[in-house]
């Protein structure tokens, strides 16, 4: 008999279509012939009011890609769809607060169901730039000089606001860049030339989060490793992207043509070795499991590499970096879906 396979996909989060998107590959990967044999999939659609829908209607949105919601006057989000009792092992591929930030975790934990990659500690920890960088920092991961930043510090009286400011100039100096510390897809991120720059971005990342985070702007290739595995990861062979943005931003990762990915990268051996070591550093510093991609920012001219972040759902969509990377490295997308799963499994045995 086969395995019931519950995809978790939506999510109430800013990357709820990098989700759908995400979620589609993997259906179609699983709905092929070696992975169709072995496993069936329960779609789950969580609504962008936090709503969860599944059979027909979840199946529809996976099909069609298309968001979709059911107003509902009196949500109770509580209330499974009774569905969720047939699931054996769940895949969720959520992006971004509410999905990869351990709070779905910490759900499917009481489940007591396995679930493909990290748990609630890795997923929270992985999910803030703050924790995440302090994790590294502990680790003895190389990183650019940062500030970590509150809301109520941003939203403060007209004291403390300045001297905030002034910190961040005299320590970081411009540009730097202004992040909310729990989100994704480089959604609420400012690269700031000036103090006016620096307040407005202050004050928008305000409005995406409790937490912000302050970081020194540095020029430098942008290149990314995946991890797969629990216990004993492994890194993928290295990634590259280029484009002509001022950096990295939503519409340059989502608009067709506005980045190029290189794969492998081309560097010096030394140097790829040296992002695959602290790219799996980095997986065991926040307790990562499963999978995850690691991002960093390498300087050419001094040979200096910093660990930028983990992201531990990484996009998963056919075209994104981390299928990719794993492709290159000799293993299929049809076959990585098939591990991630076996992953989870492994990982929720008891002897584990
Ligand atoms: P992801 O979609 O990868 O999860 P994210 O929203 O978590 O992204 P980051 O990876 O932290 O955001 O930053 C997004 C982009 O902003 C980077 O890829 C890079 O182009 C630029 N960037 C961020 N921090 C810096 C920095 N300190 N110096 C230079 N560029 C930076
Ligand atoms: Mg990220
Ligand atoms: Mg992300
Ligand atoms: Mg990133």
């Amino acid at each position: 008999t086969k395995l019931k396979v519950g995809l978790l996909f939506g999510g109430r989060s800013g990357e709820h279509e990098v989700s759908i998107s995400s979620a589609r590959a993997i259906a179609h990967a699983l709905s092929l012939q070696e992975n169709a044999d072995k496993y069936e999939i329960l779609p789950f659609y969580i609504q962008k009011d936090g709503v969860w829908q599944a059979g027909q209607f979840a199946q529809q949105v996976l099909t069609s890609g298309v968001p979709q919601e059911v107003p509902s006057i009196t949500p109770n989000l509580w209330q499974f769809p009774p569905e969720t009792a047939q699931v054996e092992v769940w895949f969720p591929v959520l992006h971004g607060p509410n999905g990869e930030d351990g709070t779905i975790q910490g759900l499917l934990t009481l489940t007591q169901i396995p679930f493909v990659g990290s748990g609630v500690l890795g997923s929270a920890t992985g999910m803030d730039k703050i924790a995440m960088k302090m994790a590294f920092a502990q680790a003895g991961l190389p990183q650019v000089k940062y500030i970590a930043v509150t809301r109520s510090q941003v939203w403060s009286n007209a004291c403390v606001f300045p001297k905030l400011c002034d910190q961040i100039e005299a320590t970081l100096g411009y540009p730097c860049f202004v992040k909310p510390a729990n989100l994704g897809s480089s959604v609420g991120i400012a690269k700031v030339r000036s103090r006016q720059e620096l307040e407005t971005a202050l004050d928008n990342a305000a409005t995406y989060d409790r937490r912000i985070i302050v970081e020194a702007g540095v020029i430098a290739r942008e290149v990314e490793c995946a991890v797969l595995g629990n216990d004993n990861p492994k890194a993928s062979v290295i990634g590259e992207i280029t484009f002509d943005s001022d950096f990295y931003d939503y519409e340059t990762k989502y608009t067709p043509g506005k980045a190029d990915l290189f794969i492998p990268a081309k560097l010096p051996d030394m140097v790829a070795q040296q992002i695959q070591d602290m790219a799996l550093q980095a997986f065991a510093a926040v307790d990562a499991a499963g999978l995850s991609r690691v991002d960093f920012f390498y300087v050419e001219a001094t040979g200096e590499i910093f660990i930028n972040e983990i992201n531990t759902l990484p996009g998963f969509t056919s075209t994104s970096m981390y299928p990719q990377l794993w492709a290159n490295t000799g293993i299929p997308f049809t076959q990585l879906v098939d591990q991630l799963i076996q992953l989870a499994i492994e990982r929720y045995s008891p002897i584990n």
